[in-house]
């Protein structure tokens, strides 16, 4: 991996601690040489991000809130001004409620709010990145298998994640031109803060992990080290893409036989 991201620079958004996604692609962009900024959601987690950058040397932007146009602007403004053109985005943000209840009960004013965070953000975030892009680049976004198949307590966070996965090709569609490509990474369960918030959560890491092809389930740091092969020239002929780091899971069409009960 040594190598792949030099001379790459790029801002990385949704570190929230060391558990984080995200964080598991900035190490793994830091290791493969590539120059990395942060943004923190707050002051809360301004003090846990603050020191992560330090360890990997990561210029750190400030609070960036994907529901406040200015905040957005306000950090690649910065960018603009440190580094004048960027090479990767990854977008690693998601939020929604009402996850413990019926789907058919979704209000709409969460139903507007999870599209606001969890799929608009990555489209707020192109539009800043393409006019910083100005020798293409690659922008990445989480996703989970949710989007495409029904999952226990994922609710609208399943509906918001299935609008990202399609956000992702027509972004790609219109930002192919400039050579700017757009993928997403559609991760297995990971015990994360976000992930933490689900109910059955527990249950879910386990049914992958004993289903799975691979009998586990996944790290941030091969979800790291995918999202590098997005953001370095390695996948320079693909755009638009949903690609599994699941250990296989979502290959399965039944539940294997053999697989520990309990
Ligand atoms: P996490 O809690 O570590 O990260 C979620 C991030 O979203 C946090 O940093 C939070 O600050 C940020 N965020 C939420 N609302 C925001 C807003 N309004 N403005 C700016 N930032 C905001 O959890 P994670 O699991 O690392 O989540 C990262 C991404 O990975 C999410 O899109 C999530 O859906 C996705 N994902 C997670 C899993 C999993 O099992 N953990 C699986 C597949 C996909």
């Amino acid at each position: 991996m040594q190598g792949l991201m030099q001379g790459k620079r790029g801002v990385i958004l949704g570190v929230a601690n060391n558990r984080s996604i995200a964080w598991g692609i900035a190490k793994a962009c830091q290791a493969a040489g590539a120059d990395i900024a942060l943004t923190y959601q707050g002051d809360a987690l301004k003090k846990r991000v603050e020191p992560l950058a330090a360890e990997l040397g990561a210029l750190v932007l400030g609070h960036c809130d994907v529901t406040d146009a200015a905040t957005i602007d306000a950090a690649f403004d910065a960018l603009k001004e440190k580094w004048g053109k960027i090479d990767f985005v990854v977008h690693a943000i998601a939020y929604g409620e009402q996850l413990d209840g019926r789907y058919v009960d979704t209000t709409p004013e969460n139903f507007s709010k999870s599209m606001l965070i969890s799929c608009y953000s990555l489209t707020a975030l192109a539009q800043r990145a393409e006019k910083l892009m100005t020798d293409g680049g690659s922008i990445v976004t989480l996703s989970y298998y949710g989007a495409e198949k029904w999952m226990p307590r994922y609710n609208v966070m399943g509906v918001a994640k299935a609008a990202l996965e399609a956000s992702v090709r027509y972004l790609a569609a219109d930002l192919g031109e400039k050579a700017i490509r757009v993928n997403a990474i559609s991760a297995g369960p990971i015990k994360t803060l976000a992930f933490a918030g689900i109910a059955d959560s527990r249950l879910l890491l386990k049914y992958n992990e004993v289903n799975a092809p691979l009998r586990r389930n996944v790290t941030i740091e091969e979800v790291g080290d995918s999202a590098v092969y997005f953001l370095s020239d390695m996948s320079r002929g693909v755009t638009g893409e949903v690609h599994h780091v699941d250990s296989g899971y979502n290959v399965l069409g039944m539940m294997r036989p053999d697989a520990p009960k309990d």
